[in-house]
C-alpha cells in the first residue's frame, strides 16, 4: 500500500486537497519503523513497481523477483488479464456481503470444484483462516459424526499452517509458539514422513475411545525447509485414514495452485484428501483463502462459520481469471519445465561448491537449497547477497534457500538467476 502511494505521489500531479488528505508517503525506513509494528525482520529495500517477474526498488534498480510474495504471484506483477479483470469488477461491484449471492463467487467454487477432489468451498482471505476454517469443520465432524467428545488434530513437526491461535498451534515449531500461550487444546505433532511414528500416536490417542479427529499435513513443507512429501508415507497416512474414519487435512496455501506443476500439491503425491485449503497464490495477490471439503464431510450449517471478505467480487473475480490464465497460457507445462532448469542450474552450482551447498529439491516452482550444516553461512547472507546481485529470494528456515518465481517465470529469468546465484556464492566466497 505504501509503495502504492509513493508511485501516486511521486509521478501524478496531487491536487491539493489529496495532498493535505494523504499522508506523505514515506520511503524512508526509520520513519517506517517508528510507526509500523514490528513483527518482521525487513531487508533494506522498497519496492515500487512490477511487471512480469521483475520488480524495481525506489532508486529505479530492477530485481528479479523470486520470492514473488512468498509464492503469491502467480502471475507475475502485473499481468493484462488479472489487470484487466480488477480493473473492471472495482468499477463495477467490489464488495457485498454474503447475505447475498455472489456470482464471481459461484463460478470461482464451480471451477475449484471441477478441478480437484472437492465438493464445496467455503472463502475466507488468507491461509490462517482457511486453516481455521478446515480445523472448525474437522472438529464439527469430529463431535456431530463421531461422538468424539474431545477431537485431537494431529500435525507434523516442521510444519507451517499460519499465525492465529489456532494455527499456530497447528504448526509443530515451537519458535512460533512461545510467549503465546495458553496455546489452542487438541492438537498433537509427529515427525513428517515417519509413518511408524503416525501410527503409535493415533494407537495411543484413540485408547480407550477415538479421540484422532483429522491430521492435517502439507503435501511438502515450505516454510519448514522446502521438504517434500514422501509418496509411499502419503499412501499409508490416507489407508490409516480410512481405516479409522480420521479426516485427512491438507495445506495447500503454499504448494497449490500450480506451483508444484500439478495443480494441487496431492495430485503429485498420488492422493486426496477430505479436506484442503489453498490461499497464497489462488487470486495472484490479491488477498483471498479457501477451504474445500468432500461432501461427506461438509457439516456447516448456516450460522456455523463466516467471514466478512471471503469471497467478496473483486477477489473471487481475480482467483478467476488467475485460474483460467493458468489453463490458457499452459503454465503447468511452464511450471515443470522451468523447475527442471533451475534445480539443474543450482545443482551444477551445488556440485562446485559442495563445502557449502549440502542439497537442492523440490517439486516444480517450489525449490530449496540447502546449505552445509559445516558451513557458518545462513541463509539469510545468501539472500543478502543475491538482493546485490539483483535477485529476490527468501529464506525458509536458517539454512535453506528457496526460490518460488512466478509461475510465468521464462527460461531466460531462470538463467539470469542462475548466473545471479552464481554471483552471490562468488561474493560469499571472495
Ligand atoms: C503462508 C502459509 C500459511 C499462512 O497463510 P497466511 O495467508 O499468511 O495466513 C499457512 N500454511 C502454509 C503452508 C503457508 O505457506
Amino acid at each position: 500500500m505504501a509503495s502504492t502511494a509513493a508511485i501516486r505521489l511521486g509521478c501524478c500531479a496531487v491536487s491539493p486537497e489529496s495532498a493535505v488528505a494523504v499522508p506523505p508517503a514515506s520511503a524512508d525506513p526509520v520513519q517506517f519503523d517508528q510507526v509500523v509494528m514490528t513483527t518482521y525482520g525487513r531487508f533494506p529495500l522498497t519496492l515500487t513497481r512490477g511487471e512480469g517477474c521483475r520488480v524495481w526498488d525506489n532508486e529505479g534498480r530492477s530485481y528479479l523477483d523470486f520470492v514473488a510474495g512468498i509464492a503469491t504471484c502467480t502471475l507475475g506483477h502485473a499481468h493484462p488479464a488479472l489487470v484487466a479483470t480488477v480493473s473492471q469488477q472495482i468499477q463495477t461491484l467490489h464488495h457485498v456481503s454474503n447475505l447475498y449471492y455472489i456470482p464471481q463467487q459461484g463460478a470461482l467454487a464451480q471451477w475449484l470444484v471441477n478441478h480437484s477432489c472437492a465438493d464445496r468451498v467455503f472463502f475466507c482471505n488468507s491461509g490462517a483462516e482457511a486453516n481455521e476454517a478446515a480445523i472448525k469443520l474437522a472438529r464439527k465432524y469430529a463431535h456431530t459424526v463421531r461422538q468424539i467428545a474431545h477431537p485431537v488434530i494431529i500435525t507434523a513437526q516442521a510444519s507451517f499452517h499460519g499465525r492465529t491461535l489456532a494455527t499456530i498451534t497447528a504448526t509443530g515449531q515451537p519458535k512460533y509458539q512461545q510467549h503465546f500461550d495458553p496455546l489452542v487444546p487438541g492438537f498433537a505433532y509427529v515427525p513428517y514422513n515417519d509413518f511408524a511414528a503416525l501410527a503409535d500416536l493415533v494407537e495411543s490417542l484413540d485408547q480407550p475411545q477415538p479421540q484422532v479427529a483429522a491430521i492435517l499435513l502439507e503435501p511438502l513443507q515450505g516454510e519448514g525447509g522446502v521438504r517434500p512429501g514422501d509418496r509411499l508415507y502419503f499412501e499409508q497416512v490416507r489407508q490409516l485414514c480410512n481405516q479409522k474414519g480420521i479426516l485427512l487435512i491438507f495445506d495447500e496455501v503454499q504448494v497449490g495452485m500450480g506451483r508444484t506443476g500439478r495443480l494441487w500439491g496431492y495430485e503429485t503425491l498420488g492422493v486426496e484428501p477430505d479436506i484442503f485449503t489453498s490461499a497464497k497464490g489462488l487470486a495472484g495477490g490479491i488477498p483471498i483463502g479457501a477451504m474445500l471439503s468432500k461432501e461427506f464431510c461438509a457439516v456447516f450449517q448456516p450460522g456455523d462459520h463466516a467471514s466478512t471478505f471471503g469471497g467478496n467480487p473483486l477477489a473471487t473475480a481475480a482467483a478467476l481469471t488467475v485460474c483460467e490464465t493458468i489453463e490458457q497460457e499452459n503454465l503447468l507445462q511452464n511450471v515443470s519445465d522451468r523447475g527442471e532448469q533451475l534445480r539443474a542450474g543450482l545443482r551444477a552450482l551445488a556440485n562446485r561448491y559442495p563445502q557449502l551447498i549440502a542439497d537442492v529439491r523440490g517439486w516444480g516452482l517450489i525449490n530449496g537449497l540447502e546449505l552445509t550444516a559445516e558451513s557458518s553461512l545462513t541463509a539469510a547472507e545468501v539472500v543478502k547477497a543475491a538482493i546485490s546481485e539483483g535477485l529476490l529470494l527468501v529464506p525458509a528456515g536458517a539454512k535453506v534457500v528457496r526460490f518460488v518465481p512466478p509461475l510465468i517465470v521464462s527460461a531466460a529469468d531462470i538463467e539470469g538467476a542462475i548466473a545471479a546465484v552464481e554471483r552471490s556464492f562468488a561474493r560469499l566466497c571472495g
